[in-house]
């Protein structure tokens, strides 16, 4: 299978085969005097990178920065890795974000319990990042790789911690997950909410700033370039509000748990019915719908406590 694709000239999209299946999580090979990653993805698919890499002409040691949008395991769990075995590394990381990769352990531990025994299949080493090879942002900055300038944008909603980045030059902004879950071709723009710190007016705040950079495109770990960020970021949210209130109406109305997940399970199940059988699993398997109603009904139950 041919797993890397030339976004430009001067980007690559490494498909990094999560568990031996395309479009789950996408990395990001920016060449040039300053080659960086965006989003490394897992340690349990380094190999791919390494072949992403190689594909090139290059090894890990040519790299100059391993580039953050949020610290999830599924974008960033590779990086004590790799820093290991290339120490020059600088790791670029939102400043919320710094200490779960110096101190993983906390991390780790909630981890744990979302996914159990599954841990080592999933997601493979994480090692700690030394801090001295971090530099935290917190948006406003730009960072100089190379020739290129990327602007960074906090961006809150999906994480406290979420970073985008644009390239005012080719216009595109790397989402993290900030946009979502779009696979190849789909016109579909899944939610991804899941637990801890989702932040449903966050999101749509960090939504309005990201439209005020106007990138031309958008390049999305799960999965791939989106054109036309407008019309994709309006469906996104019209699908997340939908999502969020089923969540919140239900459990308004009484519903345990599993009867809240159950309708949010029978709310999606109508739109994967619409997707050729393949398609509609690799939408579940780049975002679990347990964890994103997760994540809404623990918004819901804080904003609830508060209000
Ligand atoms: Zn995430």
């Amino acid at each position: 299978m041919r797993s890397t694709a030339g976004i430009s000239p001067d980007v690559d999209l490494i498909d990094t085969l999560h568990l031996g299946r395309r479009h789950v999580i996408a990395a990001y090979l920016l060449l040039g005097d300053v080659p960086a990653i965006i989003d490394p993805g897992p340690t349990v698919t380094l190999p791919q990178i390494m072949a992403g890499l190689a594909a090139r002409g290059m090894q890990i040691t040519d790299l100059g920065a391993i580039v953050l949008t949020h610290i999830h395991l599924d974008h960033a769990g590779a990086t004590g890795v790799l820093v290991r075995q290339h120490p020059g590394l600088r790791v670029y990381v939102h400043e919320r974000g710094a200490r779960h990769l110096t101190a993983p352990e906390r991390l780790l531990e909630s981890a744990r319990r979302i996914y159990g025994p599954l841990m080592d299949v999933l997601w493979g080493e994480i090692a700690a990042v030394p801090a001295t090879a971090i530099s935290a942002l917190r948006g406003g900055e730009t960072l100089e790789l190379g020739g290129r300038s990327l602007r960074v944008l906090d961006a809150p909603g999906h994480a406290a911690h979420h970073l985008v980045y644009h390239d005012p030059v080719s216009g595109a902004a790397w989402v993290g997950d900030l946009a979502g879950i779009r696979l190849p071709e789909q016109r579909y723009a899944q939610p991804a909410t899941p637990p801890p710190d989702i932040d449903l007016a966050a999101w749509r705040a960090s939504l309005d700033r990201l439209l005020d950079s106007a990138p031309d495109h958008m390049l999305l770990t799960h999965f791939g370039r989106v054109d036309a960020p407008a019309e994709h970021l309006a469906d996104l949210w019209r699908n997340t509000e939908a999502w969020a209130a089923i969540v919140r109406d239900s459990l308004a109305a009484g519903d345990d748990d599993a009867a809240s997940l159950a309708r949010l399970t029978q709310y999606a199940a109508e739109t994967y019915r619409t997707l050729p059988a393949e398609v509609a699993a690799e939408y579940q398997h780049a975002a679990s719908l347990a964890m994103s109603w997760q994540g809404l009904a623990r918004y819901w139950r804080k904003v609830g406590a508060s209000a």
